[in-house]
């Protein structure tokens, strides 16, 4: 076997903004970038290393994410792809649910996963093919211990696309947009202020970022337990959407509405 040619991408976080992650992944000379909301950071990275820009992957219209884009454009005859139904002048193939796309240069397939509810259309990519695990790579819309804000859905829609992500494999790994995670913590904490795996998941935060490293990845089977919108089963976090909403919650999209606006103004 040549393990030269089966050997999977690997993934690089570029920093941008304040807080955003664009995510590329590389292999030989190739790269590909998800949701470049800056060119800089995607240009100087590969003029550094030397490599082509094959592939620009989008999730979601925002300006954070997609921004980055036309620059790269000027530079690299790269295909765009992201959601059809979102504003991306961009985009040169619009992609639905349960679609695939294939990028051969970097030895990667990606089913589409349609996962609306931060915008209409936003999308996520979930990659099988990895030789450990799977790789998601889901913009904004499910955070390390938190979520993205309901703009463009609905709750129920948002609770549905976060239902299809935690359905992944557990060993999945979480390539969020953002690095959210320790703002997200604290509102967790509040949420379920006796979750021991949250606690424990706090100081490795911390220490995570006092290093001044990423926290993201994370994994589907982390967040299942200290992710309170993912847990609208739990019942402290049913206990605790029905003391800040005031009233019996009995279904699981009002609890997962009563976390998240509690988070809107938290
Ligand atoms: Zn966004
Ligand atoms: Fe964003």
């Amino acid at each position: 076997m040549n393990m030269n040619t089966n050997t999977d991408y690997q993934i690089v976080p570029l920093s941008a903004f304040n807080d955003n992650y664009i995510w590329l992944l590389r292999r030989g000379d190739q790269a590909a970038v998800v949701d470049p909301g800056d060119a800089a950071p995607v240009l100087a990275y590969l003029e550094r290393e030397q490599l082509n820009l094959c592939a620009i992957l989008a999730t979601h219209h925002h300006g954070d994410h997609i921004g980055g884009i036309e620059d790269l454009l000027t530079r690299y005859a790269a295909p765009v792809f992201g959601p059809a139904g979102e504003p991306i002048a961009t985009l040169t193939r619009t992609l639905t649910d349960g679609e695939h796309i294939q990028l051969p240069q970097l030895g990667a397939d990606f089913e589409v996963m349609a996962i609306p509810g931060h915008t209409r259309a936003h999308i996520a990519y979930y990659g099988r093919n990895h030789s450990t695990c799977g790789v998601l790579f889901c913009g904004d819309t499910l955070f390390a211990s938190g979520c993205g804000r309901v703009f463009e859905g609905t709750p129920p829609q948002m609770r549905h696309s976060l239902a299809r992500l935690a359905a992944l494999p557990g060993a999945t790994r979480v390539y969020c947009a953002h690095e959210y995670t320790q703002a997200n913590i604290r509102f967790a904490l509040a949420v379920e202020p006796e979750n021991i795996q949250l606690h424990d998941r706090a100081k490795e935060v911390a220490d995570l970022r006092a290093a001044n490293h990423p926290t993201v990845p994370t994994t589907i089977s982390a967040e299942l337990l200290v992710n309170p919108f993912l847990r609208w089963d739990a019942p402290a976090v049913i206990a605790a959407a029905q003391r800040i909403s005031g009233k019996p919650l009995t279904q699981p999209d009002e609890v997962f509405a009563a976390i998240r606006e509690w988070k809107n103004r938290y």
